[in-house]
């Protein structure tokens, strides 16, 4: 399964490297190079850093976190202090360096820089007005949590493309019955 980003923040896609958390779970970051891989497709970093012994761990823990945070936003349930001491650990050093160079952009830092640019969006999602906008994917399986973006605030769907047109499609079998 690819890495998808679909979520409008990056700490929920982070979040999102489980699938189907509730019933069919796939854990996107089943290894060390995982994490440095999405590190990269996250557009944080332009080469896939180092994992210490130990980094995955602290990644995933960091990535639970954010979705027990997110969860309760979503729920307007209150931020647990835990959690929030985690996030907060993450977010405390430098994110990745930025330069332009004449042949584009440049963006380096190791695993823990990629990781604080992580929990800093996560962070300013969460304690910020669109806290009120985290959702849940409203297909069955899929658990995705998005930034619902649109004027009305009525998005269901992680995805239309794809969790969107599938719920249409069983919608439309459903009638034909
Ligand atoms: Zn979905």
């Amino acid at each position: 399964m690819e890495f998808t980003f679909v979520s409008g923040n990056l700490g929920l896609d982070f979040v999102g490297t489980v699938a189907a958390r509730r019933e069919r779970r796939v854990d996107l970051l089943a290894e060390p190079a995982d994490l440095a891989r999405w590190t990269v497709a996250a557009g944080l970093l332009d080469a896939a850093p180092p994992v210490p012994a130990g980094a995955l761990a602290a990644g995933v823990g960091l990535r639970e976190a954010i979705h027990r945070l997110a969860t309760a936003a979503v729920a307007g349930a209150p931020l647990a202090a835990a959690d929030r001491e985690v996030l907060n650990r993450a977010a405390a050093p430098a994110p990745p360096a930025v330069r332009l160079d004449a042949d584009g952009l440049a963006r380096t830092g190791d695993l823990t820089a990629a990781l604080a640019a992580v929990a800093r969006s996560a962070a300013d999602l969460l304690g910020g007005p669109d806290a009120a906008r985290v959702r849940e994917c409203a297909a069955p399986l899929c658990t995705r949590l998005f930034v619902d973006a649109s004027r009305k605030g009525e998005r269901r769907w992680c995805d239309m493309r794809r969790c969107g047109n599938r719920a249409k499609a069983a919608a439309f079998r459903e009638r034909r019955r």
